[in-house]
């Protein structure tokens, strides 16, 4: 197994003072896989203060010394080092009650909660892997460590975690495992909004995420009762030739892995059922349903403590996911002027995944979008004036033209969208005289 040589000096120091040492975790999961791991956690029999005399030449950081953490800084790389560790009982389904340090290895994997994740690797000692991991990586396997019902109801964080395996690497979950996290998919009430919503977030970004969506939907409403609606909501339009969350699902995985697409594509729809109006024919419309999944998701996001910048984010590609597009250049630049060129272009991707996500004839609408966010990213390529602070004048400059006033703001407005038509040059003295002409 490739590892970095900081990691393996680690290892050997703590071996050279007579102690046991492993990488473990997920990055000795995704070595077996063959990817580059991204971080590496170390295990150790050391207990943290004879770590931190191991490293008594390194800066050592204790924040989490309470669970048998230190982070020690080694050669300009930040490692963990955790204690081997048995976790008591866990009364809140939330935190063990006390954890305790152990001197076998053992024990530490036994605490770990999905069998990928807790083979131990040393070049020393070469693979530890008592609960055949392996196997189930090679099978592609979500299986708990130990008794499947008991481990969630320890922490029902982990029924979280194994959706997220799943969408992300692509396993499936081993049916003991599955029936359990679905019994015990009430206890997520008991876990935090932000450590629930973490996980999703990185669910969302997996590849497989349709998938796991329409196969577990009964845990997405434990966490979002609102999404229930969508259920089996039969959309009754000849564009649409699934339900409402499979379309929904569909639209996820096809947008680009970005949290807040994903997010975006999660919520696009979910006002639908609350618009709805049939015509004479029998046909299903949804007339404001933008506007109505902005206020559910707005209000979702929040109750799962989402950071206000992605809320936002989230909540203006939902506002503009059907908007109409036209092709002229004219009509992109006030597009752009209105929504600046990142949120044009994910408003465009929404689009897609949309489309992409219906019936085949829709299809066609795929390549409109795809040639509107080309067309934008020309323009913006050429740095066009697009908002007040590309005016070549500003309020300062009218100010000896007219007292300050709400008007002012008016006349910049209709400088700058003359402006962005290309019926008025963004040069000093022409828009001052275009003020006065408008001050007459
Ligand atoms: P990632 O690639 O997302 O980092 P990971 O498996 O490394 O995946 P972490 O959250 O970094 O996940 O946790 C590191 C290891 O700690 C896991 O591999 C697992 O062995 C253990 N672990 C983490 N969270 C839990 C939990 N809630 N219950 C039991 N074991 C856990
Ligand atoms: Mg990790």
């Amino acid at each position: 197994m490739e590892i970095p040589k900081q990691i393996e000096e680690v290892l050997e120091k703590l071996e050279k003072a007579g102690f046991e040492a492993y990488i473990v975790g997920g990055c000795v999961r995704d070595e077996i896989m063959g990817k580059t791991a991204h971080d590496y956690d170390i295990t150790t029999s050391a207990e943290p203060r004879e770590t931190e005399r191991v490293f008594s030449d390194c800066r050592v950081v204790e924040t989490g010394i309470k669970h048998g953490t230190v982070v020690v800084l080694f050669k300009g790389m930040s490692v963990e080092i955790t204690t081997f560790r048995i976790d008591g009982d866990y009364p809140d389904g939330r935190h063990p009650e006390r954890v305790s340090f152990s001197r076998n290895l053992k024990d530490d994997l036994a605490r770990r909660d999905f069998t990928m994740n807790a083979i131990a690797y040393s070049p020393k000692r070469g693979i530890i892997d008592i609960f055949d991991g392996k196997a189930d990586i090679n099978a592609k396997i979500i299986r708990c460590v130990g008794e499947p019902e008991k481990r969630f109801s320890e922490d029902a964080l982990r029924v979280m975690r194994a959706l997220r395996f799943s969408a992300v690497l692509g396993f499936d979950i081993e049916e003991n495992t599955k029936s359990a996290l679905l019994l015990k998919k009430e206890n997520l009430k008991n876990v935090s909004k932000e450590r629930i919503f973490s996980e999703l977030k990185q669910l969302l970004c997996g590849e497989n995420v349709k998938k796991v969506l329409l196969e577990y939907r009964e845990v997405f409403a434990e966490i979002i009762p609102e999404i229930r609606e969508m259920f089996d909501y039969d959309q009754n339009s000849k564009y649409h030739n699934s339900t409402l969350f499979e379309h929904t699902a569909r639209a996820v995985e096809a947008a680009p892995p970005k949290e807040e697409m994903r997010l975006a594509m999660l919520f696009h729809d979910i006002g639908k059922p609350a618009c709805r109006t049939i015509d004479e024919n029998g046909e299903g419309h949804y007339y404001g349903h933008a506007a109505k999944s902005v206020e559910i998701a707005d209000r979702i996001l929040r109750e799962l403590k989402c950071d206000n910048m992605l809320r936002v984010r989230v909540c203006e590609i939902i506002r503009y996911h059907d908007m109409p597009i036209e092709l002229s250049g004219k009509a992109i630049k006030r597009r752009l002027s209105k929504l600046g060129e990142e949120l044009f272009c994910e408003v465009m991707e929404a689009h897609i995944a949309d489309d992409s996500a219906k019936q085949e004839f829709t299809k066609a609408r795929v390549e409109t979008a795809r040639e509107a966010m080309r067309i934008a990213r020309e323009i913006a390529r050429e740095k066009p004036c697009l908002d007040l602070k590309g005016l070549a004048v500003n309020g300062g400059d009218l100010k000896e033209m007219m007292e300050p006033s709400p008007k002012m703001g008016e006349i910049l407005g209709v400088l700058l969208s003359e402006v962005v038509d290309g019926t008025l040059e963004n040069e000093k003295s022409a828009l001052l005289a275009r003020v006065r002409e408008l001050l007459r």
